[in-house]
C-alpha cells in the first residue's frame, strides 16, 4: 500500500484549503444566517431563491476555475486535474467539511458520477454535446435510476422502459429520488430503463441521455430527507411519458445499462465517502470546540459524564475511516474497479456510519444548538443517514463484502 501524497496533490490542498476558510466558510456561514433570518422562506419550498443560485456563487466558482481547484476529481490531466485516487481523497475530504465546497470546484454529486459515465461510455457527440458543458460548469444533471414501484436496491429491478423504435428510443416509467433535478442549471438526465425482458438479466437495460426540456419528461415533485430538501439540486420524483428521442441518446448502445451503473458508482462512491471523513471531522472540531467553552454543573462540558472517552472514540474511528478510504483509493488506482469492489463497499458502509455517530456526539454536546439551523449538524446527520441509502443500501454492500471474504474458502459461493 501506498498512500503518500505528491507535491502537486499537497500544493492543492493547501490551496483549497486556504479558498475554503477564506471564500467558501464566509459565503456558507452568510446564506446560513440569511435563512435562518427568514423562516416563511424556509418554510415555502418553492421559494424561488430556495431553488436558485446567487451571484455570489456563481462569482466563487468563476474564482475557483480561474485558480486551477476545478474538476479535480476526474484523473483526466487534460480535461481534469489529472489525480490518483489516493491524490484526491485529501482534497475531498477537506470539501465534505462544507455543504457548499465541493459544488464550488465543479467535484459535486451526481454531476461528478454522470461525468465519469460520458467520459468513460460516451460517444464523441455525446461528449461535445454534454460533458463539455457539466465540465464548463454550465450545466448540471441528474441521474435516474431508482423507482417508487420496485425494490431498486436491486438494479435489474427497474421496470421503466427504454424500448427501440426504428431510429428512436421510447421511454416510459416513473423514477424517484433523482438528486439535483431541481437545480436550475439541471439540463440532462441518465435514466435507466428496461429495453429487452428476454436478455440475460445484465443486458436488459439501457442509459439514455434525456435533456430535461424533451416532452414527456415531468418533475412531479421534490422530496425532503428529513425535512430536509437539500436545495437548490434537491431530489425530485419525475415521469417520463412517451419520451421519444433519436436512438444515439442511448449510452454506448442499448442493453449496456446495467454495466455502466455499476462502473458509475465505483468512483461516485468513493468520492462520497472522502467526504464524509471531512464532514465528520468538521463535526468533532465543533464538539470540541463547544464543550470546550460552555460550562455546567461548574465544570467544561468536556470534563462531564464521559465526553473525554468519547472525543477519543471519535478520533480513532476517523482515523480509520480515512485509512480504509485510502486503501480503497489505492486499489482503484492500481487495480480498478475489479480489484476494488469489496474496498469500495467496505467503505460504503463504514464511512457514513462513523460520520452518523460522530455527527450524534456532536448535536448532543451542542444541546439545543445541535438540533437547530444555527450549526451545520442537523444537515450533516441526515447525509451521513442518507448515504447508508443512496447508492445501494449498507445491506447490499455487506453481502457483496461477505461474498468476496467467503469465496476465498470455497468456490461455491456466488
Ligand atoms: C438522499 C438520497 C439520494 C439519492 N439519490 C439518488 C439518485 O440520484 N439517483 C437514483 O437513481 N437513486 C438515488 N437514491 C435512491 C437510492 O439509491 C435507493 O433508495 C437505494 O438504492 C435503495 O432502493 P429502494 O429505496 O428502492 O429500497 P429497497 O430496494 O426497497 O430496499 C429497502 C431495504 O431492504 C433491505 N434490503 C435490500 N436489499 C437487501 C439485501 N440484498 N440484503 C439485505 N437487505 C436488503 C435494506 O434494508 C434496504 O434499505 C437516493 C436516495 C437517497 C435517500
Amino acid at each position: 500500500m501506498d498512500f503518500g501524497q505528491t507535491e502537486r496533490s499537497r500544493e492543492l490542498l493547501e490551496r483549497l484549503r486556504t479558498f475554503i476558510a477564506t471564500e467558501v466558510t464566509p459565503l456558507e456561514q452568510r446564506i446560513r444566517a440569511a435563512r435562518s433570518e427568514t423562516p416563511e422562506q424556509r418554510r415555502d419550498v418553492a421559494a424561488a431563491d430556495l431553488w436558485s443560485v446567487s451571484p455570489e456563487y456563481r462569482e466563487l466558482q468563476r474564482k475557483a476555475r480561474d485558480q486551477g481547484l476545478w474538476n479535480l476529481f476526474l484523473p483526466d490531466a487534460e480535461l481534469g486535474a489529472g489525480l490518483t485516487n489516493v491524490e484526491y481523497a485529501p482534497l475531498a475530504e477537506e470539501m465534505g467539511r462544507s455543504p457548499f465546497a465541493s459544488a464550488v470546484f465543479n467535484c459535486d454529486a451526481p454531476d461528478t458520477g454522470n461525468m465519469e459515465v460520458l467520459y468513460h461510455y460516451g460517444s464523441e457527440a455525446q461528449k461535445q454535446k454534454w460533458l463539455r458543458p457539466l465540465l464548463d460548469g454550465e450545466i448540471r444533471s441528474a441521474f435516474c435510476m431508482t423507482e417508487p414501484g420496485v425494490a431498486s436496491s436491486d438494479a435489474t429491478n427497474m421496470a421503466a422502459t427504454a424500448v427501440v423504435d426504428g431510429d428512436e428510443v421510447v421511454l416510459n416509467g416513473r423514477k424517484w429520488w433523482s438528486t439535483g433535478i431541481g437545480h436550475p442549471d439541471c439540463r440532462i438526465l441518465i435514466f435507466m430503463g428496461l429495453t429487452d425482458p428476454d436478455a440475460h438479466r445484465y443486458r436488459r437495460h439501457s442509459m439514455v441521455l434525456v435533456p430535461i426540456d424533451t416532452p414527456g419528461v415531468e418533475v412531479e415533485r421534490m422530496l425532503s430527507t428529513m425535512g430536509f430538501y437539500d436545495e437548490p439540486g434537491g431530489h425530485g420524483e419525475v415521469s417520463f411519458t412517451d419520451v421519444r428521442l433519436p436512438l444515439d441518446a442511448v449510452i454506448a448502445g442499448p442493453g449496456r445499462g446495467f454495466e455502466i451503473a455499476q462502473g458509475r458508482l465505483g468512483p461516485g462512491r468513493i468520492h462520497h465517502c472522502m467526504r464524509l471523513v471531512g464532514l465528520a471531522e468538521h463535526a468533532l472540531e465543533l464538539a470540541c470546540r463547544r464543550g470546550l467553552e460552555r460550562t455546567a454543573f461548574g465544570k467544561r462540558l468536556i470534563d462531564l459524564g464521559g465526553n473525554r472517552e468519547r472525543i477519543a472514540d471519535a478520533r480513532i474511528a476517523i482515523n480509520q475511516l480515512r485509512l480504509l478510504v485510502l486503501n480503497a483509493a489505492w486499489l482503484l488506482d492500481t487495480q480498478g474497479l475489479a480489484g476494488a469492489r469489496s474496498a469500495v463497499s467496505e467503505i460504503k458502509v463504514a464511512a457514513p456510519r462513523v460520520a452518523q455517530q460522530v455527527v450524534d456526539f456532536a448535536i448532543q454536546i451542542h444541546g439545543g444548538a445541535g438540533m437547530s439551523g444555527d450549526f451545520p449538524l442537523a444537515g450533516a446527520w441526515t447525509a451521513a443517514r442518507a448515504l447508508r441509502l443512496a447508492d445501494g443500501p449498507d445491506e447490499v454492500h455487506q453481502g457483496l463484502v461477505a461474498r468476496f471474504e467467503l469465496a476465498k474458502y470455497t468456490e461455491a459461493v456466488k
